[in-house]
């Protein structure tokens, strides 16, 4: 996956286009730090392949005139990210702007036929509406870990039936194009690394707060999968020892005390007990509660809502301070469903992260909020894609 051996130059060419659009070819030897000569042999060799083009003049830079090189426009990327409920399929453009998105619910425990089924149908529909004719590369996001060399899942809890199971394999030969499979956190920091909040910083963390919790490790400018494709599961550092069981059988983990299910499950229990009015007539209302009734009630001010929010983030701080002090990141940014409690749920994390936390590694670290929401997969998956897509050029 490149990962092991230098980037060719070709590679490095089409990433260049793909991120700032047309460039005198000039630019590019500049850029490249190669010989002219040997960026013009690439070039010719791109174009006859259909992968660059020209795109008119470059205005002049006093010396020789330049003419100025763009990826080509039938580039297309497909990008799928699988969520535990919902799926949200685009088709990007040669510079990963969507040209056609779909969103649909799906229960990812349907299993991989099932669920991928679903996945092939709504990549039709895109092209029976014209977003493409045939993609170039496939990028998909799946909520488990993922062997990225395998294009595989590996023993994800909370997908039965797909263990093992041949993702990349299948969705390669019903597109007909080179697909990448990797985990859906992994996904979300390499869209927000690419044209998010943390587009400039080679070093972060991607927090993802859902019904459960991960972490993108982004360092080195490369997303770190470990061995396993599990790194990065935070979710079941314990924090709690005297805290309640988890899902994984273990007690007091970060997901058990605070993440979307633990936050449900502990606004229903405060609703029950009369310990919160907001909470307890919300629940009478809709029947259930979830995490987004917790960020309403907290911002009608509700004190039990207010001190469920607190408690998590200082549970979510103190692992972070740990992993601040373990990776040193330039910044800290925080996605998914529960960065909708928002600015108080910042306010503790951040607190508890710079009180704990060596100053050395937080003398200057910014702790932020996702700036693409939902599209942060979506991009990322559409960038693995392209990615895979200009290696092989
Ligand atoms: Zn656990």
């Amino acid at each position: 996956m490149g990962e092991a051996v230098a980037d060719s130059l070709a590679y490095r060419v089409l990433c260049l286009l793909r991120e700032h659009g047309a460039l005198s070819r000039a630019e590019l030897a500049d850029r490249l730090a190669v010989p002219r000569a040997r960026l013009l042999g690439e070039l010719g060799r791109l174009t006859a392949a259909d992968q660059v083009r020209e795109a008119g003049p470059a205005a002049s830079r006093g010396g020789r005139r330049s003419t100025l090189i763009e990826l080509s426009p039938a580039y297309r990327f497909g990008a799928v990210d699988l969520g535990a409920t919902s799926v949200r399929v685009e088709v990007c453009d040669r510079g990963l702007e969507p040209l056609a998105a779909v969103e649909q619910a799906v229960d990812i425990r349907s299993g991989p036929r099932p669920v991928l089924k679903v996945v092939s149908e709504l990549l039709g529909k895109l092209r029976a509406d014209g977003a493409f004719r045939q993609l170039d590369g496939l990028g998909v996001g799946l909520p488990g870990p993922v062997s990225f060399r395998d294009g595989v899942p590996v023993s994800p809890p909370i997908m039965p039936g797909w263990d093992g199971f041949p993702v990349r394999e299948l969705l390669a030969h019903e597109h007909n194009c080179p697909v990448v499979v990797d985990n859906d956190v992994n996904i979300m920091a390499i869209g927000e690394g690419y044209g998010g909040v943390a587009r400039s910083v080679e070093d972060f963390l991607y927090l993802k707060l859902g019904t459960g919790i991960g972490c993108g490790i982004h360092l080195g400018g490369r997303v770190f999968r470990g061995k396993d494709g599990c790194a990065g599961d935070i979710g079941h550092i314990q924090v709690d020892p005297n805290g309640p069981v988890c899902a994984c059988g273990n007690t007091g983990c970060l997901e058990a005390v605070f993440g979307g299910a633990a936050l449900a499950r502990d606004a229903t229990a405060a609703a029950r007990a009369g310990r919160s009015p907001v909470l307890a007539e919300r629940l009478a209302a809709a029947g259930a509660l979830s995490a987004y009734d917790v960020g309403q009630a907290a911002a009608a001010g509700d004190p039990t809502a207010i001190g469920l929010i607190r408690a998590g983030g200082t549970a979510l701080g103190t692992v972070l301070a740990g992993l601040v002090s373990f990776a040193n990141p330039s910044m800290i940014v925080i996605g998914g469903g529960l960065a909708g409690l928002g600015h108080r749920l910042l306010a503790e994390v951040r607190a508890v992260v710079y009180s704990r936390s060596l100053p050395l590694a937080t003398g200057n670290l910014p702790l932020v909020l996702s700036e693409l929401g939902d599209r942060a997969g979506t991009l990322g998956a559409a960038r693995l894609a392209s990615d895979l897509v200009f290696h092989q050029a």
